[in-house]
């Protein structure tokens, strides 16, 4: 890897283009900080227009000539184990990294995202073996022929990423696209492009896949991912990010008609039935919100509680998020770690405001932390809001942030109903003893993925996406697969001759 010291002794990342890593064209760099401090973690180089356009080049390159798209579902899969087994011997510092780029408590990252990221890796490489081919049922047409669909490569792949999750968000995008033969040109983003970089690094060390199978382009959405997806030799976008810019990249993709998949926002809720087991959803409540300061797009930011049973739940849950640890996310025993960046905190701490404004009540939270460990950081307490109406913004748009609306019902259709009055459609839990009851709620809930008595688990074989604004297409498991594949149906005429006869004229009665 081309690495080397910024002129402050930082370490500097380049970019990633057919198989070397080279500056950017003009020399331009951008500075990633550790949102904990404040201070600077590394230097990247800013991609160029021109860069991109090399970087797609060479992912044209090694589509179009190259031997990737036609190399054997079973060597790809060999080849995705082995970068899966090299990432998992970096298991530590990959978690490391992870947690000083994006702020994110070392216990999920240890526990959590590095090992979900292989586990996702791994599941794409045995998918993979089995893919392309999938035989059609015999007709009843008198033409007797063999048919059947071929799955192929889409082409060359823009993969866009936040700035959360990024390990795993780069694992779930690069495996399924390798798995099934595309070529790749990744862009995480530059708040936290560090585990990604990682990864790069780790696969060219390997030296397993063809040069321009995958590149890396750094620096600004607006300038380089912008044309990134808008670029007439992609053939398909992936994105995840705001549904903000999810709308602007269908728009760019347009012209070309180019395949879209869509991972967008969220504003989801956690639905607590009257019977609930109290011990379970003070836990999982706890954990749906203030996972990663609530900096998830499936994140439980919307609780929806019985109204017999409000004033306890609230209750226990502003006592144990006094007791939650805020503070150093390298400290394996801090809970909530700071927000991304201070832009993001302006952000919560907006719609802290609104929240006041519009008449809710804060239970517990709203400020800053105190303390010299905070000063440089950019934390924001865990703060609950009781009073939530669902027409105030507070509970209709997504915060992003540690910050927990608490919605008050009397029946559970209108339960149902809060819960899928919304824009998004990601994901949503429900709360119940009663696991009949509670499918029959998690059938009605409009959203990708419902868990019942549970948040946030990731299954690496399910699929994950969402309804509405929250995206379309899924990621993980077959489905996610899927995304990545060009339908080719192959019809084998087995009649052979005619005898002079047109194809209809086979189907005339004899
Ligand atoms: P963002 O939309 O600001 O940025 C996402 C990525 O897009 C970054 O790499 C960014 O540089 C790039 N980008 C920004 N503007 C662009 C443009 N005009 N054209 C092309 N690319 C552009 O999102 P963020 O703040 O990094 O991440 C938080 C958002 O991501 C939240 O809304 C969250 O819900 C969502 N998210 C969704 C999922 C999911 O799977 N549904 C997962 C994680 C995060």
């Amino acid at each position: 890897m081309r690495h080397e010291h910024s002129p402050e002794g930082l370490p500097h990342y380049d970019l990633y283009i057919d198989g070397d890593w080279q500056p950017a064209s003009n020399g331009q760099t951008f500075t990633v900080f550790d949102p904990a401090n404040g201070q600077p973690l590394a230097t990247c180089a800013s991609a160029t227009h021109a860069d991109v356009d090399r970087a797609i080049a060479a992912a044209r390159a090694a589509f179009d000539q190259g031997p990737w798209p036609h190399t054997s579902p079973a060597r790809r899969a060999e080849i995705l184990h082995a970068i899966a087994d090299a990432l998992e011997a970096r298991n530590f510092e990959l978690a490391e990294i992870e947690s000083r780029d994006a702020g994110v408590p070392l216990r999920k990252t240890t526990y959590n995202d590095i090992t979900l990221g292989l586990e996702i890796l791994r599941g794409c490489a045995e998918m993979a073996r089995k893919h392309p081919y999938e035989p059609l049922p015999w007709t009843d047409l008198p033409s007797v022929s063999w048919n059947f669909v071929w799955r192929e490569p889409i082409g060359v792949c823009a993969q866009i990423i936040p700035w959360n999750y990024a390990f795993c968000m780069a694992a779930w995008k690069l495996g399924p696209a390798l798995a099934t033969g595309n070529t790749v040109v990744f862009k995480p983003s530059s708040l936290a492009p560090l585990s990604t970089i990682a990864i790069f690094q780790t696969i060219h060390e390997l030296n397993l896949l063809p040069k321009g199978v995958i590149n890396l382009v750094l620096g600004p959405g607006g300038e380089v991912g912008e044309y990134l997806a808008a670029h007439p030799a992609v053939d398909k976008v992936a994105f995840t990010g705001s549904t903000e810019v999810g709308r602007k990249i269908m728009a760019l993709a347009a012209p070309q008609i180019k395949r879209v998949t869509l991972e967008l926002g969220g504003k989801n809720a956690m639905l607590v039935l009257p019977d609930a087991d109290l011990d379970l959803v003070i836990d999982g409540v706890l954990w749906g919100a203030f996972y990663h300061s609530g900096q998830l797009c499936e994140a439980g930011s919307r609780l929806l509680l019985p109204r017999s049973l409000h004033d306890t739940v609230v209750e226990r849950l502003v006592e144990r998020v006094r007791g939650m640890k805020i503070g150093d996310p390298m400290d394996l025993e801090t809970d909530l770690g700071p927000l991304i960046s201070e832009r993001q905190r302006e952000k919560v701490e907006r719609y802290i405001a609104i929240g006041r404004e519009e008449g809710a009540t804060v239970a517990i939270g709203g400020g800053r932390p105190l303390g010299e460990a905070f000063a440089n950081g950019h934390y924001v307490e865990p703060t609950i809001f009781t009073g939530v109406r669902p027409e105030m913004r507070i509970a209709r748009e997504e915060i992003f942030g540690p910050v927990l609306a608490v919605l008050a019902y009397d029946e559970i259709g209108e339960a149902i109903r809060i819960a899928n009055d919304s824009i998004y459609g990601l994901a949503a839990s429900v709360w119940s003893r009663d696991l009949q009851q509670a499918l029959a709620v998690a059938q009605r809930i409009r959203a990708g993925t419902v868990w019942i008595n549970e948040h946030h688990v990731l299954n690496p074989r399910a699929p994950f996406g969402g309804y509405r604004q929250s995206g379309f297409g899924r990621e993980m498991g077959q489905y996610g697969l899927d995304e990545y594949t060009e339908v080719k149906h192959i019809h084998v005429d087995l009649m052979q001759r005619r005898q002079g006869r047109l194809w209809w004229d086979t189907l005339l009665p004899e």
